[in-house]
């Protein structure tokens, strides 16, 4: 395994610096830098999606045919890395990063055509509805039901923490089909227009005063069977490819450490005692071992993505990073929320954080932003499958248990 930067990935890193130097304009930075949630907002992130489009870039992840640029993973990480660092927002990745490998995948033909092109432009904005209000960890639980009647699904029940279905024009759901047979083999993969009658939204608003989800209400909605990815019944199956491309495959190491070198710095001028924070032994000590912690991280994303290289699977092994870069998470925003010192304590709920409305900062960004963006994060440990669920995936597939 050989994780050091040939003379042509070398090249290719500043290539991609020299592009983001050209054509990530400050706006843009400045309103990732000031989002306190993991998504951000649509007006950056269509913005850049679309800048990136333009240059090809867009879908990078995605099989060639369908416009992927054909990158090696380790194209792919130099990419994420330096997004990271120039501080490029997060793209909208429920339908670039978990719907567009699916459709590819199980699509067929007309799919493809119809629906990977929309995706690219942003004509059609996705969300995910998977989990319900009973079913989560316990996904093969579900009860949204789609009966097919008069040649359409008509579905009924609801989802819960549907990221963006305030935003969304599409939903991509697991349904229930058939009840007579294992739950898991009921289950199907159906995409719901949500600009019908039949579908309704109601906001959650995170304790951080995010409106990032939602409630989803189906009521009699319909989908034409063009509709159904794959067959019936083979939901769980794209469920399981479509979650491996959530967990992993993403490149969380550069963005900490770079959040851990700012920290560094803001600690250096907030006051402690005679001297600054940043000489306390207890706080070097803790972002010591985090920064230890975060390039392990990065090491392990470089080792999956050399056996990806050689055309092995990510597998389950993604758990592992999801379980990791979620706790490192936490860990590095609770740094940041200290290091801001007493105007850390201020939480601001007014949004957004960045543009011509934003509230006046009572110091600087970094302290506004540490109290918001340390709650918000209180929910990496949950999203894309818990902390615990990851640890049990981890004991049974990668060390068979
Ligand atoms: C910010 C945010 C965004 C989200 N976005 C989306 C989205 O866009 N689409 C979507 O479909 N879902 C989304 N989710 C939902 C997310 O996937 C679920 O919250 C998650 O899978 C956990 O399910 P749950 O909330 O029902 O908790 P539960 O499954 O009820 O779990 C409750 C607690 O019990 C523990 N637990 C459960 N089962 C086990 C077990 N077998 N062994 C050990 N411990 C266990 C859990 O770890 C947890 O601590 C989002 C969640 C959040 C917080």
């Amino acid at each position: 395994m050989d994780l050091s930067l040939s003379a042509s990935e070398r090249a290719f890193q500043g290539e991609v610096r020299t592009f983001l130097e050209q054509n990530l304009p400050e706006w843009i930075r400045a309103g990732a830098r000031a989002t306190p949630s993991v998504f951000v907002e649509p007006d950056i992130a269509m913005e850049w999606q679309r800048i990136l489009d333009e240059k090809g870039w867009l879908v990078y992840h995605w099989p060639k045919e369908y416009g992927g640029t054909g990158w090696t993973p380790m194209q792919r990480y130099i990419f994420e890395k330096e997004c990271a660092l120039a501080d490029a927002p997060s793209l909208p990745v429920l339908g670039l990063r978990l719907l567009g490998p699916v459709i590819c995948q199980f699509g067929n033909e007309e799919q493809k055509a119809r629906i990977l092109p929309r995706i690219r432009t942003g004509d059609d904005y996705w969300c995910q509805g998977f989990s319900e209000p009973n079913a989560g960890s316990d996904l093969a639980s579900l009860k949204t039901r789609a009966v097919f009647e008069d040649g359409r699904y008509v579905v009924n029940g609801s989802k819960i923490w549907t990221t963006h279905a305030h935003h969304a024009t599409h939903v991509f759901c697991l349904v229930r089909t058939n009840s007579d047979v294992k739950p898991q083999e009921g289950i199907s993969f159906l995409l719901i227009d949500m600009r019908q009658p039949g579908v309704k939204v109601r906001p959650i608003i995170g304790m951080a005063g995010d409106h990032e989800v939602n409630e989803v209400f189906f009521d009699n909605a319909e989908a034409g069977p063009v509709n159904l990815v794959g067959e019936e019944g083979q939901g769980w199956t794209i469920a399981k490819f479509l979650l491996e491309h959530e967990r992993g495959g993403s490149c969380f190491g550069p963005k900490l450490l770079a959040d851990i070198s700012r920290i560094r710095s803001r600690a250096k001028e907030t006051a402690d005692g005679d001297g600054s924070l940043l000489e306390d032994p207890e706080f070097a000590r803790r972002l010591a071992r985090i920064e230890l912690e975060a390039q392990g991280l990065e090491t392990t994303e470089l080792r999956i993505l050399a056996e990806m290289a050689q055309g092995k699977p990510p597998g389950p092994k993604t758990s592992i990073i999801k379980l990791v870069a979620s706790s490192l998470r936490q860990q590095v925003d609770r740094a940041a929320l200290t290091a801001a010192g007493y105007y850390g304590l201020n939480l601001e709920t007014q949004r957004p954080l960045y543009g011509n409305d934003r509230p006046e900062w009572l110091d600087d960004e970094a302290s506004q932003l540490a109290a918001p963006t340390y709650l918000n994060g209180r929910a990496w440990t949950i999203f894309g499958g818990t902390n615990e669920v990851q640890r049990s995936i981890i004991a049974k597939t990668v060390l068979g248990l």
